[in-house]
């Protein structure tokens, strides 16, 4: 990352050692980013962490690189244990621990809701160095799965902390926390300080050092942020607009609510647009597959909600839309920290309606601008009024049919089988082909 504008520093001076300077630089990673520079010399020096850090700010190797130097000098297992909020960001998590501990054997095990029980239970049979788990499921474990315990555990990280809290993960992470030596490190990050957080660090860490990498809630300087306000009915006809405008970008675009995902990416899709939902609503097969195929370039919008705007490792994102504007100001801080990272450029655009100004205004407070506004111009975006209408109308009917309905048991269709069949493989040939 190329955020050290004084003074450059390698992961040498910061004290981590050969075996993993090589694997950082296997994995392209010449310096430190700000977080890692300055969090890696405390862990090191064996003290505990608070890291205030956005992702893309490189945190994970914050706390991974300390962690597998410990298990180097010291190799057991259940060694240490990661927290986070979503299924994908401990898949991600643990990759990132398999990448830089690949050259030394690294095992690890992940351990999230919606996964087969078995399947985790054996992996911990293999006796894993590192867990990475949503907090639900690793308590489930730790209660359940004979002659698994985490008695042992030298470390204990909180990631995303203040999404943990805020998902109703506190009993599971209470009694996390009841079964785990009092004796170990703990790193908490979180890319808000919120009330919660600060009860969380007072009840699991023993003076920790505090560490920013970014001044409180404020954006990156590459991330080139603009904003529209138009009338609700010609949303569509913006958004649309936009991504035409922007053809070619990778864009992820942020919506409500799970159906909005699926109405607005069958929508873009029946414009011949290469757009995918990604929700909560889906299963997790379903997530990883729209995931995997945004990743791999056969579609380049990702509608989603905002589960997918927190800690999802997904490279190179162009442009960020909020379709909707978040009605907490600290979600916009989240949703465009998916654009302009690691150094990048990025644009973010926000379209408001009537109704959306006042957290718009919100939005301008907390990072203390006053954004440009995006340059439209409205007859050309009212030429594509008619199409768009008559894609949203067709949409909106394909999803009220019976086969279209969010499904049989309790809710999982993403709308992709939908839109396969109603576009006959048109627009999905033509999307595999990019
Ligand atoms: P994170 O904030 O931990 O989610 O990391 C965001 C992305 O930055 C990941 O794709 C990492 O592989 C990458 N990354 C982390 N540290 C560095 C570094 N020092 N140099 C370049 N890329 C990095």
């Amino acid at each position: 990352m190329e955020e050290g504008k004084e003074e450059v520093k390698s992961f040498n001076d910061l004290g981590v050692c050969e075996q993993l300077v090589e694997a950082c630089d296997n994995l392209g990673w010449k310096h430190p980013s700000k977080i890692q520079a300055e969090a890696i010399p405390h862990a090191l020096e064996g003290k505990d962490l608070i890291g205030l850090a956005q992702t893309g700010s490189g945190k994970t190797g914050a706390f991974a690189l300390p962690i597998l130097q410990a298990l180097l000098e010291t190799p057991q297992a259940f060694f240490a244990c990661v927290l986070s909020p979503t299924r994908e960001l401990a898949i991600q998590i643990a990759e990132q621990f398999e990448a830089l501990g690949s050259g030394i054997g690294v095992k690890c095990a992940v351990l999230v809701g919606g996964v087969d029980h078995m399947q985790q239970s054996i992996a911990l049979g293999k006796r894993p160095h590192i867990v990475v788990a949503t907090p639900g499921r690793l308590s489930d474990h730790l209660s359940n799965t004979k002659g698994f315990s985490l008695r042992t555990l030298k470390y204990l990280v909180l990631d995303e902390a203040d999404r943990l809290l805020n998902d109703d993960f506190e009993k599971a992470i209470d009694e996390i926390l009841e079964v785990i030596p009092r004796e170990r490190k703990t790193y908490l990050f979180s890319a808000t300080m919120t009330k919660k957080v600060r009860k969380l660090q007072r009840a699991c860490l023993r003076n920790p050092v505090k560490i920013e990498a970014a001044s409180k809630y404020s954006t990156v300087d590459t991330l080139k942020q603009q904003y529209l306000f138009v009338p609700d009915k010609y949303k569509d006809c913006y958004l649309v607009y936009i991504l035409t405008e922007m053809s070619g970008s990778t864009s992820m675009v942020f919506t409500r609510t799970c159906d909005s995902t699926r109405l607005l990416a069958l929508m873009l899709r029946n414009l011949g647009l290469r757009a995918i939902p990604i929700s909560g609503h889906m299963t997790q097969a379903k997530r990883f597959g729209a995931l995997n195929q945004f990743k791999a370039g056969e579609c380049n919008i990702l509608v989603c909600t905002d589960v997918a705007s927190r800690g999802l490792d997904i490279p190179s994102v162009d442009m960020v839309i909020n379709y909707n504007v978040p009605s907490n100001s600290k979600d916009y801080i989240h949703r465009v920290g998916r654009t302009a990272r690691a150094g990048r450029t990025g644009v973010a655009i926000s379209v408001v309606n009537q109704y959306e100004l006042e957290w718009y205004i919100q939005i301008e407070k907390l990072i203390g601008k006053k954004l440009p506004k995006f340059p439209a111009h409205e007859e050309e975006v009212l030429l594509l009024l008619e199409r768009v209408s008559e894609a949203k109308r067709i949409s909106q009917m394909k999803i009220k049919e019976p086969g279209g309905k969010r499904n049989r048991k309790g809710g999982d269709d993403d709308g992709e089988e939908e839109i396969g069949r109603y576009l006959n493989g048109k627009s999905s040939k033509k999307s595999k082909k990019h």
